[in-house]
């Protein structure tokens, strides 16, 4: 083994206290998990009625400091409605990243609209500002309040950044362009429960954004989702259209158009409500771990992901940048042997077969980073 992989190996196991195989991320039930779940199955009330899916609402809006917040089965059905909701209909085209998980980019489609992709930046591997206004300086024209590509001739209705690996992109930036061209940003804060920027947590710089508690991320409900909005009838339409748009009543069916059966059960929200009283524990841990990595990397010829001035990460996956395609096949392969999991980043969106066609700003950063970056053990360490 190469000798730096070797020192790597050593550090991630003294990190972990452990011998036996590491896993990226592995959720941590440390806390009252069994008990609520337990004490929501004696309820019986388990599926989308019952005070657990209230009280995790509640907890992640706190959190995020946003002042609406609606629980969905999933991540991508929470992107599917913030984008719907939104305004993102048939016909339409969505401003995305390439370097970001399937799921962006399959809600987009959900709604009918195709996704166009700008650049990432180097450093924080989310969306660039400057790629997005030279996009859309370059490519569009206004039309009344429409933003209408001037390829294509369609309009693009929304923007979603997403914070990659719990790094904040600079979302301040990306808000600002979307108000001067009239363009709804939704972000995919699927990653980064836990992470700001400037002091305003990831999720709180546009109409809304969704959160993921797939069993991988950073707090988990085995699966679900969240949407976030401080924008009232936003958050009412979410609300109702995710179950079913059933219209209250005592006892009658009554639907009052085509809605989802999105909505989180209570089951998954008790271990939602549990999992969130252990994310400040969760979060320093992660925080402890990304620092030890820091401080070692910064002693080797490998580059650690840190985050940028003004953002907080809640390194939810750490990363590390090797220096090109065969030093990253060959650092994955050796890990990988010696029972030390890590993964390169997901192959770019406009490299996959459902989204080839897809219109394209120059994503020279995206391709850069997608040959280097590595995932590396990220789960939290907390008893
Ligand atoms: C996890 C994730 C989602 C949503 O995933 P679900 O598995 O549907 O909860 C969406 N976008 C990104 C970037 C993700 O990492």
């Amino acid at each position: 083994m190469n000798t730096t992989h070797h020192a790597i190996c050593h550090f991630i196991r003294a990190l972990y206290q452990s011998s036996e195989f590491i896993p990226l991320h592995a959720p941590k039930f440390t806390g009252n998990e069994k008990a609520y779940v337990t004490d929501c199955i004696e309820s019986t009330f388990v599926s989308s009625i019952g005070k657990y899916v209230d009280q995790f609402e509640q907890m992640v809006a706190q959190t995020t400091g946003a002042k609406y917040a609606i629980a969905t089965v999933s991540g991508t059905t929470a992107l599917h409605i913030a984008l719907k909701l939104a305004g993102v209909t048939a016909g339409d085209e969505v401003i995305t990243q390439p370097l970001t998980f399937v799921a962006t980019c399959n809600a987009i489609q959900y709604c009918g609209a195709r996704p166009v992709f700008v650049d990432v930046d180097r450093d924080t591997m989310g969306m660039s500002p400057a790629s997005l206004l030279s996009f859309l300086t370059n490519h569009t024209r206004q039309s009344g309040t429409e933003c209408i590509n001037r390829t294509t001739g369609k309009k693009i209705s929304a923007v979603v950044p997403m914070h990659t690996f719990g790094l904040p992109c600079r979302i301040d930036k990306i808000a600002e362009i979307c108000a001067q061209f009239n363009l709804q940003l939704v972000e995919d804060a699927a990653e980064s429960l836990g992470s700001s920027y400037r002091g305003k947590h990831t999720g709180t710089f546009g109409l809304c954004a969704t959160f993921s508690f797939n069993g991988n991320k950073t707090i988990t409900t085995g699966g679900g989702g969240m949407i976030i909005t401080n924008d009232a009838a936003f958050a009412k339409r979410a609300r109702h259209i995710t179950t079913t748009a059933k219209v209250p009543h005592p006892y009658e069916f009554i639907h009052d158009e085509i809605g989802y059966n999105y909505r989180m059960p209570n089951l998954n929200a008790a271990l939602g409500c549990a999992q969130m009283e252990v994310l400040p524990k969760i979060l320093k841990s992660k925080r402890e771990i990304a620092l030890a990595y820091a401080d070692f990397f910064s002693r080797s010829p490998l580059h650690f992901m840190e985050e940028i001035t003004h953002a907080r990460s809640n390194y939810w996956l750490n990363a590390v940048i090797l220096d090109n395609r065969v030093t990253r096949e060959e650092f994955l392969k050796e890990l990988n042997t010696a029972g030390i999991m890590s993964r390169p980043a997901w192959h770019l969106m406009n490299e996959l077969v459902m989204f080839r066609d897809c219109q394209c700003a120059d994503l020279s950063n995206a391709k850069w980073l997608e040959e280097r970056v590595v995932n590396i053990p990220s789960s939290a360490k907390i008893t």
